[in-house]
């Protein structure tokens, strides 16, 4: 389900791999671009993805994204979603504009709240998605913890899946 950001306390990735599992990516223009020539991406109905193999996204490793900082943006920015339109709840205003953030709490990590108080630390990792979307950063410093495949995962990783 996904919830309006203000009903988020806290979210924090523990490197699962859990979501890479869950969805099908879809791929803006420019990243079909980037991965068609891997062979691992699919077509349907003028969208692109990328193709599972069984249930697995063929980029993950072990619990790991084996592409790194150049992973989709749909996965660098994970478990938000940024939209045009929405509910009021979802309203979060950035650089002027309007936009409309949800959370996916199918992540393990997302603590809902009742009230719809901003949490700061919520705040700051929508920025920072924000930033991703608008073509601002690549290198992710909250949503993506830098993690190798060889480093081990922290006991509270502040960010988006390491390299999932
Ligand atoms: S964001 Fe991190 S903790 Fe959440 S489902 Fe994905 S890998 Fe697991
Ligand atoms: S983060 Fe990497 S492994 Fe996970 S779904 Fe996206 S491309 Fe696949």
């Amino acid at each position: 389900m996904h919830v309006p950001w203000r009903f988020v306390s806290s979210w924090h990735c523990s490197a699962c791999g859990d979501c890479c599992k869950e969805y099908r990516v879809r791929l803006r223009a420019y990243e079909y671009l980037k991965l068609r020539g891997t062979g691992l991406i699919e077509e349907k109905a003028g969208r692109f993805y990328i193709k599972k193999i069984g249930k697995l996204c063929p980029f993950q490793k072990g619990n790991l994204c084996s592409l790194g900082s150049s992973k989709p943006i749909a996965c660098k920015i994970y478990p938000f979603s940024i939209l045009k339109k929405g509910d009021e709840r979802a309203l979060f205003e950035y650089e002027g504009e309007e936009f409309f953030v949800y959370v996916d709490d199918f992540c393990r990590n997302i603590r809902l709240k009742r009230d719809l108080k901003p949490s700061s630390e919520i705040i700051r990792e929508i920025e920072e998605a924000m930033e991703v979307i608008l073509g601002k950063r690549s290198e992710l410093n909250l949503l993506t913890a830098k993690l190798t495949p060889e480093t081990r995962v922290p006991q509270r990783l502040h960010r988006h899946r390491l390299m999932v």
